[in-house]
């Protein structure tokens, strides 16, 4: 089948009294329907401007999603939020959904380290730090999971001088911690952390893009372990994280919700393939089934992946292509509904964090879900579970179990890994429904220099015109908060520069 070509959309700006033309308000086409591109829609819109969002997959959300499993409305993406910032809740809070956050149970996670007895080898994670930085090493419960030699060897902290670590440029997180606190910390702590946020390692990972202020408060104070409690009690008292009852993919649909009562134009089913300059604005080129659809607009602000981003980018700012991000692996949840009595006990608190090395067990972390939120565990009343299991990280082999393995032998090992982890059998006759949910490409993590990295790609795309804005995860850093403090701010700028000039000739 050819594609036919629509004609360019665009606003005949005529005056219904047949007098000179009145000028529309300016049109923002944002390209990307994730978190990013609906709040950036929102903060749009709010500005005055009309604002189309272009959309590739058949939904909004991006990695905010949900779906029914086993009667059970659950969060295929993103599951809960940070709370050391009220950007959430006051998301929340301005959708009505305020009412619906709940923290998670306080029992908290578990981390599984190697060893020949894995029972023996699952330590409760300390939440004293930051990250799975210990703010005291010689805490007993520190001891537990990093030895007594670890505990000495981490003290050190306390009386090496800080050093060019605090200042340098380009430190990893786990350069910092290798070096202040040891190999055990690194290890047995902040690695297990580190790939459960954000699938990577901790020695790929930009300190100062996932601990933001680590090092200068280290330098303030003298030592990462002061840095670290400093910064864990700078935050808000309570629960690191929270969640909504009934799932976090709620806030997606409030602002769909609010978005279309308000007048924007969001368009599923849209990807777009290029973006030109013409006159003072842009054509934005989509593909939507058969059609070929050419749209004009006086800004436009790129909201996908990265790696989607530059190729729509690079045709107008070449030097872009030089800072395409790295394939990341994706990941692949695997979520179980178990009838098993012995998990009412929730024997690892909300879930496990896996080590590497740990042997017999691929999956990377297990989120008891029914353990973690008690309002699905009132829905599921006694003896029924659910268990997410996520499988891929940064470094794996093809031969590691990821997004690439099939659902039967991912499925599997989830039997295999929730039994192993959790300490109790659980038998394909227990499971009552399960399924595979893959993201591919979907947790971009800062690399070593991503500030700097980030400051080149804004710095590129604000010579090529102020008309232009990308923001996204990518740039912004994992996590709801990042994404929906840069959308914001991204989006104001670009309003306040097409406040400022003329409108777009069509
Ligand atoms: C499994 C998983 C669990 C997570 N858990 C948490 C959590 O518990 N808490 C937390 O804070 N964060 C979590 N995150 C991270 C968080 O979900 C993301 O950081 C955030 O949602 C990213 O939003 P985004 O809009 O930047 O990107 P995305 O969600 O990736 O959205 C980009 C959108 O752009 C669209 N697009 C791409 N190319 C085009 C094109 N050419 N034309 C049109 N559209 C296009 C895509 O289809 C997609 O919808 C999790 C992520 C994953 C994958």
């Amino acid at each position: 089948m050819t594609k036919g070509t629509a004609g360019p959309e665009g606003d005949a700006a005529t005056s219904p009294s047949g007098g000179p033309p009145e000028r529309a308000p300016r049109r923002i086409v944002v390209i990307g329907g994730g978190m990013a591109g609906l709040v950036a829609a929102r903060t749009l819109l709010r500005r005055g401007l009309r604002v189309t969002v272009l959309e590739r997959s058949g939904r909004f959300g991006g990695t905010v999603d949900g779906r029914l499993l086993g009667g059970f409305q659950l969060d295929s993406g993103a599951e809960s939020f940070s709370t050391r910032s009220a950007t959430v809740p006051a998301l929340a809070a301005e959708l009505g959904l305020d009412g619906r956050i709940v923290t998670p149970d306080a029992t908290g996670a578990w981390v599984q380290l190697p060893g020949r007895d894995l029972r023996a080898s699952a330590q409760p994670l300390p939440s004293s730090g930051v990250l799975g930085i210990p703010a005291d090493p010689s805490d007993p419960a520190i001891t537990a999971v990093i030895g007594r030699s670890g505990s000495l060897r981490a003290a050190l902290d306390r009386v090496l001088p800080v050093g060019p670590l605090a200042t340098r440029k380009k430190v990893s997180l786990g350069e910092l911690v290798r070096t202040r606190m040891g190999e055990e910390v690194l290890t047995r702590l902040v690695a297990p952390v580190a790939g459960g946020v954000f699938s990577a390692d901790p020695d790929d990972l930009d300190v100062d893009s996932v601990a933001p202020g680590l090092r200068a408060t280290m330098a303030r104070l003298g030592s990462l372990g002061a840095a670290a409690g400093a910064l864990r009690q700078a935050a808000p008292a309570g629960a690191a994280v929270a969640g909504l009852v009934g799932g976090m993919a709620q806030l997606r649909d409030a602002l769909v919700a609010e978005l279309t009562a308000d007048g924007a134009d969001l368009r599923t089913g849209e990807q777009v393939t290029g973006l030109v300059r013409s006159g003072t604005g842009w054509t934005v080129t989509t593909e939507h089934s058969t059609l070929t659809r050419r749209i004009s607009a006086d800004g436009v602000l790129v909201a996908t992946e990265g790696r989607a981003a530059v190729d729509l980018l690079a045709p107008a700012i070449p030097a872009l292509a030089a800072e395409r991000p790295d394939p990341v692996p994706g990941v692949a949840l695997v979520t179980l509904i178990v009838d098993v009595p012995e998990l009412d006990a929730a024997p690892r608190g909300t879930g496990v964090l896996v080590a590497r090395g740990v042997e017999g067990v691929a999956a990377k972390a297990l989120t008891h879900s029914t353990a973690k939120w008690a309002w699905l565990r009132d829905q599921a009343g006694p003896g029924s579970h659910v268990l997410r299991l996520s499988y891929g990280r940064v470094g794996d082999t093809p031969a590691d179990v990821g997004l690439a393995t099939p659902d039967g032998a991912l499925y599997r090992h989830a039997l295999a890994d929730a039994s192993a982890l959790l300490g109790v059998p659980i038998l394909e006759a227990d499971v009552l429904d399960w399924d595979v949910v893959r993201w591919a490409g979907a947790l971009p993590h800062a690399s070593v220099g991503h500030r700097e990295r980030v400051a080149r790609i804004r710095g590129l795309v604000a010579d090529q015109s102020a008309s232009l804005a990308v923001t996204g995860g990518w740039l912004a850093g994992t996590g709801l908060v990042a994404v929906i403090d840069d959308a914001r701010a991204r989006a104001g700028v670009l309003a306040d520069a097409l406040a400022e000039g003329p409108a777009v000739a069509l």
